[in-house]
């Protein structure tokens, strides 16, 4: 679902908006999916895409929700990200085109990815059985 970026800033709170639209980051523990440990499925916060399961995540140590794969090839789009010095793959909402974090390649065996993803760039539908 494509919007233009002044309608998105009339729709979302001021940090989200930040984050899916201004690349910018949250601080680390301080998101209120991180310790997240229910089933469902991870959403974006924009437009509500359906991003990861539950049974993708796992705990990093780095206060951001992590996932080892996307739900789908229709969750998310990559590209490089070579803002702050480093050049780092920014993951994006397939649907939307929002900023939802970056993924790394110190991800768990055999995937060996790590999804670092905003808290504030998701939305938590839980779920009664794991999908
Ligand atoms: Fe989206």
């Amino acid at each position: 679902m494509k919007k233009p970026i002044e309608e998105w800033k009339t729709i979302l709170p001021d940090h989200v908006f930040n984050i899916l639209w201004k690349q910018e980051t949250e601080p680390p523990f301080t998101g209120e999916l991180v310790d997240e440990k229910r089933h469902g499925i991870y959403c974006c916060a924009g437009c509500g895409n359906q991003l990861f399961s539950s049974s993708a995540k796992f705990d990093s140590g780095s206060g951001w929700p992590s996932f080892i794969e996307p739900m789908s090839s229709k969750s998310i789009s990559t590209r490089i990200d070579d803002g702050f010095g480093m050049s780092r793959v920014e993951v994006i909402c397939a649907s939307c085109g929002g900023h939802l974090g970056h993924v790394f390649d110190d991800g768990p065996n055999p995937l060996g990815k790590r999804y670092c993803i905003n808290s504030a760039a998701l939305t938590f539908i839980k779920q009664t059985s794991i999908l």
